[in-house]
């Protein structure tokens, strides 16, 4: 008897295996087929100034409408298009759709794009990136690129270069998912960022956790030391905008404020609040 069921187990495991690697390889040529298709799309985040709780701007979060899985989270196509050297023609699809939509928006807003390690590392990335800008018609100084933590770790100097030249063309440069990384405080120092997300596993914790609290007091000590602002990523709850409006300066963005939300949707919220340029022509022009 248990050697048959070490049989099934056998068996089970092979079908496993054989299944996972058939998911792999239709994920693969499904995100292939999906960036020409357009089937990448991006959602809004709120962005929140804690002092006057007025939107300050949007994170851009890249979503896959995928016709077979659904709407599929990033967390699972960005390593996948990494791998499969596909991540710059994805991000230039989202970013491309991004400048135009948040051209509707009240110009003193903000958009934030995520930039992968692998598109950092590409000599050309300042250059393509400009060139999106300028035919989209997007002012630099609106744009914000977010890199994370992790991304710093190999040819710093590659990375140190790409920050200067966007910052030369007047874009602003976050440190994405400050705290969890491997950075050190030394490269706070000397890559010139612009603003310090911190990592919203600080953020969530805050009310309970004492550790948490240490960590936010620090990291925004920090950032006051080095004249760099704070954002608290994942803000969920009252209890942590609570917290947070202890210390002052900090934007905040999470849940607390809504889900990221199509372009649609967004531009409708900014029609209610007066956000929106040419608002009937807007709204209409903005895809699902
Ligand atoms: P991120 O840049 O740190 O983005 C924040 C993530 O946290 C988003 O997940 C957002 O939906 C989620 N989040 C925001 N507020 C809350 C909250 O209150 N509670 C919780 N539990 N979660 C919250 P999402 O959209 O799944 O994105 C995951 C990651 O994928 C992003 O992390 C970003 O690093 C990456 N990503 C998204 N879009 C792109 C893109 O276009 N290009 C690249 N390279 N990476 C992207
Ligand atoms: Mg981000
Ligand atoms: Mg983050
Ligand atoms: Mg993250």
């Amino acid at each position: 008897h248990a050697k048959k069921r070490g049989r099934n187990r056998y068996y089970w495991f092979e079908h496993s295996m054989e299944s996972e690697l058939r998911f792999r390889s239709e994920l693969e040529s499904g995100i292939r087929r999906g960036i020409p298709a357009g089937e990448f799309v991006p959602y809004y985040e709120k962005q929140i100034d804690l002092a006057t709780g007025e939107i300050v701007g949007f994170e851009m979060l890249a979503r896959w409408n995928s016709p077979s899985l659904g709407l599929v989270s990033p967390d699972l196509f960005i390593p996948v298009a990494e791998e499969i050297g596909v991540i710059a023609d994805l991000s230039e699809s989202v970013i491309r759709q991004a400048l135009l939509d948040a051209r509707h928006w009240n110009p003193k807003l903000t958009l934030s794009v995520n930039i992968s390690p692998v598109q950092l590392r590409d000599p050309w990335f300042a250059q393509k990136l400009l060139k999106l800008l300028v035919e989209a018609n997007f002012p630099p100084n609106r744009l914000e690129i977010e890199i994370t933590e992790n991304s710093l770790h190999e040819n710093i100097g590659l990375v140190r270069s790409m920050i200067t030249s966007l910052k030369n063309q007047g874009i602003r440069v976050s440190l994405d998912d400050f705290g969890t990384g491997y950075s050190s405080l030394s490269q706070l120092r000397t890559l010139p960022f612009d603003r310090i997300k911190i990592d919203r596993s600080f953020i969530t914790t805050l009310p309970d956790s004492k550790d948490s609290a240490t960590i936010v007091q620090s990291i925004v000590a920090l950032g006051e030391g080095l004249g760099l602002p704070i954002t608290a990523e994942g803000v969920e709850s009252e209890e942590v905008l609570h917290e947070l409006r202890k210390f002052s300066g900090l934007k905040a963005q999470g849940y607390l404020y809504g889900m990221p939300e199509t372009a649609r949707t967004t531009a409708e919220e900014l029609a209610q609040l007066d956000l929106l340029l040419e608002r009937a022509e807007a709204v209409a022009a903005t895809a699902p």
